[in-house]
């Protein structure tokens, strides 16, 4: 029987990686919704409706219904790439000037309803596996199985650094655990859905378990 499973946690504590492999192996839908933020994110810089010192929340939230957000499977990748307005954006989502604009943009009401409202119309059908901040307490809370996800900040800012590194970024680690930790102080100190674990959520903490572990434990919890 299929059912939806939700994964929560801090930034770059490998949600996605996970929810990936899962969506492949048990043949579900595997929905980003940090992507959506993002993209949401993107279009707020590119109309300047923010910038490092300041945010024009009414011209945003007037446009909302202009922003249309897509999702489309590139098999040669096997998974779903974000398209803003259909242009993809899958790589422009992953800088670290839009990681440093995202929960400014995320702690708008108005953006997170209409995320919700259309992650939950994506997720109506059970086999899916979303990853986010607010999946198990907001989108789906009756989701069969919610997993949250930790391990220390250090860990997941050398993550990420790696990871920007291996694109070409050039940015320092410092300024990457700086994202890291900032993001997760407006993520959980925010009015609107702050991140906060489910009551009956399960927690990883994957700062010792490899991927293959972290991918076995959490397989059984969805078998059982
Ligand atoms: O998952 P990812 O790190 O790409 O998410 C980027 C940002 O989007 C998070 O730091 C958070 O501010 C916001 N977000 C959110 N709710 C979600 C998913 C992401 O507020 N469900």
């Amino acid at each position: 029987k299929k059912i939806t499973i939700a994964i929560d946690g801090f930034s770059s504590t490998g949600k996605s990686t996970l929810a990936k492999q899962l969506a492949k192996h048990l043949g579900y839908v595997y929905v980003d919704t940090g992507a959506m933020y993002r993209a949401v994110t993107l279009f707020a810089m590119q109309n300047n409706y923010i910038g490092a010192d300041f945010l024009d929340k009414e011209k945003l939230v007037k446009s909302l219904p202009s922003i249309k957000l897509s999702f489309k499977f590139n098999p040669e990748l096997g998974f779903a790439e974000m398209y803003l307005n259909d242009v993809n954006v899958e790589t422009e989502i992953r800088t670290l000037e839009v990681s440093n604009f995202v929960s400014t943009i995320a702690a708008i009401s108005e953006v997170r309803s209409k995320l919700v409202e259309q992650q939950q119309e994506m997720g109506k059908e059970k086999g899916v596996v979303m990853d986010g901040r607010d999946i198990g307490t907001v989108v789906f809370p009756n989701a069969e199985l919610k997993i949250f996800m930790t391990a220390g900040a250090d860990t997941r800012a050398q993550r990420r650094f790696d990871e920007l590194q291996a694109k070409g970024d050039s940015v320092s680690y410092e300024e990457v655990l700086k994202n890291v930790v900032d993001r997760d102080y407006v993520d959980t100190h925010r009015d609107d859905s702050p991140l906060v674990m489910a009551d009956d959520a399960i927690e990883v903490d994957n700062s010792y378990l490899n991927r293959k572990e972290q991918f076995d434990v959490v397989l059984e919890l969805a078998n059982e």
